[in-house]
């Protein structure tokens, strides 16, 4: 399956420089920076620093060290923002993709989020 990847998308601009962001973390494969409209008292998106639409472009094609880069970041996250279970708290990690996930930026992206009890899942 193709992937088409749109060098336009803000995350892309993010990654480029050439708009700031507030960034809680990053390593060799992944930032992360928080959400411009937060709707939890911690929300934090991390993004791969490779050319990946949705999760399932990334999982498909990512290199392992790229999916590991990826993953440990998001631990660090967790651990900074106080919200792992390590803490006693507990998040709630989500990815949109695509038409049917109500995807509005397609450069990949795991929203972390967290600080306060989560109501049930929801459509
Ligand atoms: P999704 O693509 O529907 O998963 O959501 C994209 C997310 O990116 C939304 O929660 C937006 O608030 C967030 N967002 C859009 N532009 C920016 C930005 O420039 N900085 C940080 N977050 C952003």
């Amino acid at each position: 399956m193709a992937f088409d990847y749109d060098d336009s998308n803000i995350f892309a601009r993010i990654l480029r420089g050439e708009i700031p962001n507030d960034t809680v973390a990053e390593n060799d494969h992944a930032l992360a920076f928080r959400d411009i409209a937060p709707k939890t008292p911690s929300h934090v998106l991390v993004i791969p620093k490779g050319r990946y639409v949705s999760l399932d472009d990334f999982a498909a094609n990512a290199s392992a060290e790229e999916i590991a880069g990826f993953m440990r970041l998001c631990a660090e996250v967790c651990a900074r923002e106080g919200i792992g279970l390590e803490a006693g708290q507990g998040f709630r990690a989500i990815s949109n993709a695509g038409p049917h996930g109500v995807q509005e930026v397609p450069h990949f992206h795991l929203h972390i989020m967290g600080g306060r009890p989560m109501g049930p899942m929801v459509s």
